[in-house]
């Protein structure tokens, strides 16, 4: 069994589901994660503040924008009638949804239900081409498995269990759709992995079947040997261990969200870094080989926080840190980079 992943810009167009849907062919048993169409998950948040605002023509508009965007996109995706009648259904339904909250008191819960939307629309979209084509595929819902516990960490034994009852059920099916990013969290809320989270998904979700494979679709040919954003001529890392590629995420090569190396490693599950417009481009394989002595790539990450941390009431310093690190735990923030002496510590977030 395979797992594969691709990411908004992959499915951000009805051509561009077209590709996908050439790559996931027919043969092997896979199970597919998608990401919503790029901008819709952007869309539903600045939907979500409107309705905090207490704005809902604003929102009212924004809606509709997304649901003029779609209908073009399913006028060009779909052959028949039939199939276009459908798909413009589901998105409806969702939109429906939306709309659903507005005029009432709005909370994170719904916001949080307003958020997952996007995968939800993507991934039935696919399934119905899919149907289309004449490929059996099986949708499988995300909230029926993926779970968080009250820490908001995945809940690795309930989503193997689940997931794999899911899957008994269809002994002859080669071709799984699921969403990625969308979950409940341990109260069966629905709940999300935090933006970007459709990687770690496909990591989980590799992880409980224990994938022979994860790959990861995106629209850029692997992980770069520096941010292309910031660097002209970059090129493709082809080989890196989990822990490399884990550090480059960290420090901020965008191709992967951080968390997704960690199932993968702990199953020794290789990751591949793939290039939807580019689908026969090697990409880079990510696995528990090392290549020692070489520096592979540079990671460049915006937005750092430097903070500056003195202590005036002349705690000892085992005290002082320990008292300074339970603060950042406490906030749940990662901090990057440390320097520390005897009067206070530099720490980067
Ligand atoms: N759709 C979600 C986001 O935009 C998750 C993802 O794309 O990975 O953050
Ligand atoms: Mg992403």
């Amino acid at each position: 069994m395979k797992v594969l992943k691709f990411g908004g810009t992959s499915v951000g167009s009805a051509q561009r589901m077209k590709n996908v849907a050439s790559i996931i062919g027919s043969s092997e048993r896979k199970i597919v994660v998608l990401s919503a169409m790029s901008g819709t998950t952007n869309a539903l948040v600045c939907i979500a503040g409107c309705f905090y605002r207490k704005a809902p023509d604003e929102a009212n508009k924004m809606i509709s924008e997304q649901e003029q965007k779609y209908a073009k996109e399913i006028e060009v995706l779909y052959r028949t009638d039939l199939y276009k009648e459908r798909a413009l259904q589901l998105v409806t339904e969702h939109f429906n949804h939306v709309w659903s909250f507005s005029g009432k008191p709005f909370t994170v819960f719904d916001e949080k239900v307003i958020l997952v939307q996007g995968e939800l629309i993507s991934t039935g979209m696919m399934d119905l081409y899919l149907q289309e084509q004449g490929i059996a595929s099986v949708l499988l819902p995300a909230l029926n498995f993926m779970r968080i516990t009250a820490d908001g960490e995945p809940d690795p034994v309930y989503i193997r269990e689940k997931l794999v009852a899911l899957l008994d059920q269809h002994p002859d099916t080669s071709v799984f759709i699921t969403q990625g990013f969308i979950c409940r969290n341990a109260y069966g809320d629905i709940d999300n992995l935090q933006r970007g989270g459709s990687d770690y998904s496909a990591s989980l979700i590799g992880a409980a079947v224990d994938a022979e494979e994860i790959q990861i679709w995106t629209d850029i040919d692997g992980m770069h040997n520096n941010d292309p954003r910031v660097v002209n001529h970059t090129s493709p890392v082809r080989q890196l261990n989990f822990e490399e590629a884990a550090k480059l995420a960290h420090f901020g090569a965008k191709i992967l969200h951080p968390c997704c190396i960690r199932p993968a490693k702990e199953s020794n599950i290789p990751v591949r870094l793939l290039n939807s417009f580019e689908p026969f481009a090697p990409g880079t394989l990510i696995s528990n080989t090392a290549e020692k002595g070489r520096i592979k790539a540079v990671a460049a990450k915006d937005d750092i926080t430097y903070i500056k941390i003195k202590s005036i009431n002349q705690l000892p310093s085992h005290k002082f840190l320990s008292h300074v690190f339970d603060t950042f735990a406490f906030y749940k923030t990662a901090v990057d980079m440390v320097t520390t002496s005897d009067i206070g510590v530099s720490v980067t977030i």
